[in-house]
């Protein structure tokens, strides 16, 4: 089923978990955990990236997921997809092959650059696409993919104003985006002021709050560090207290993104899209307490 359709007909905001392929036989087995917890809970929707960070795209890798999720799972899956490396003929090839494999989300996307070059050095390939907008024109032309595009409360790192950011932001979703899915971020009001921006902008469709939960310390600085998102004083003075207590950390990330979430909800959040970084526990304890809160049935605001 169509994701834009999903979210619209939800008896409970949209909750979804993204996955990201692993290269390794441990790194396989994870994820396979991983996704047997997570698929207990029912999400709206779960996701995999495509060569995110920099990593060489594992294509056939990400379509075999997404399939092998819906087939094993019965849950509705979405492929990432970029513009990185590869001429329109070659992302035609993917689509296709997406389309074939029973495909009917994708969230267009530019895509990282190779790992060590900087997002305001991205290059696109010869003959291949600039920006996101343009993917989604190719998708909407000639494929039927209900398309997610990302947006970026903070300002994607390599806009040339947040004014040029928010504007081409509107152009995804006149070009067929039918929802947004946020860069992780740790301040609400960070949304809040990106979703109130984008209304006044006239962009109308669901803007989905990505969060992360904090597991490790070094990691989410290297992570905030490479996304151009910020982490707020306060909350970087506690990850600091427990930078050698590893478990006190994640600790701290669960009680932290319960927060986040659960304000966000109350403030009419059309749902929550968990970073799960092929990890189950975080997000499990996490959307399991919001479950029994159901704060987006006490908004604290309209
Ligand atoms: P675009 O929309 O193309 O924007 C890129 C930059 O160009 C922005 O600075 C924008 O302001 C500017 N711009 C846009 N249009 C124009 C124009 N016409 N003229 C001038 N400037 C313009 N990366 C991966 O590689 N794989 C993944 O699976 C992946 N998943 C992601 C999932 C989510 C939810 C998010 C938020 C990000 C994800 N990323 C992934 C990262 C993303 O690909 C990068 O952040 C990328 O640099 C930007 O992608 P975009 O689609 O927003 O790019």
């Amino acid at each position: 089923m169509r994701i834009d359709e999903r979210i619209a007909s939800g008896t409970e905001p949209a909750f979804s978990f993204e996955f990201f392929p692993p290269k390794t036989e441990d790194g396989e087995a994870n994820l396979n955990a991983a996704l047997a917890e997570l698929a207990r809970l029912d999400p709206t929707f779960v996701s995999v990236t495509y060569g995110a960070g920099g990593t060489p795209a594992q294509k056939g890798k990400t379509i075999d997921i997404v399939s092998r999720i819906k087939a094993d799972h019965g849950l509705e899956a979405m492929a990432h997809f970029t513009c990185v490396g590869a001429h329109v003929d070659e992302l035609r090839a993917t689509l296709d092959r997406m389309r074939e494999a029973g495909i009917e989300n994708v969230l267009a996307l530019r895509g990282d650059p190779p790992a060590g070059v900087d997002a305001k050095n991205w290059v696109a390939a010869e003959g291949g696409l600039n920006y996101s907008r343009e993917l989604i024109e190719l998708i909407r032309a000639d494929y039927d993919f209900a398309v997610g595009a990302a947006c970026f409360p903070e300002v994607h790192l390599a806009a040339e104003s947040a004014e040029s950011d928010l504007r081409y932001t509107r152009e995804k979703v006149e070009a067929g985006a039918r929802f947004l899915i946020t860069q992780l971020f740790f301040d609400n009001q960070l949304y809040y002021d990106f979703v109130a921006r984008a209304r006044d902008a006239g962009i109308d469709v669901p803007i989905i709050p990505g969060i992360m939960p904090i597991t490790n310390v070094s990691q989410v600085k290297r992570f905030t560090e490479m996304c151009g998102a910020s982490i707020p004083p306060g909350l970087l003075r506690e990850l600091e207290l427990r930078t050698d207590q590893p478990e006190a950390a994640a600790d701290f990330g669960v009680a932290y993104a319960t927060m986040q979430c659960a304000d966000l909800l109350a403030n009419g959040a059309p749902g929550i899209h968990f970073y799960t970084l092929n990890r189950s526990p975080s997000t499990r304890a996490i959307l399991s307490a919001l479950r029994c809160l159901a704060p987006w049935r006490r908004p604290v605001s309209a």
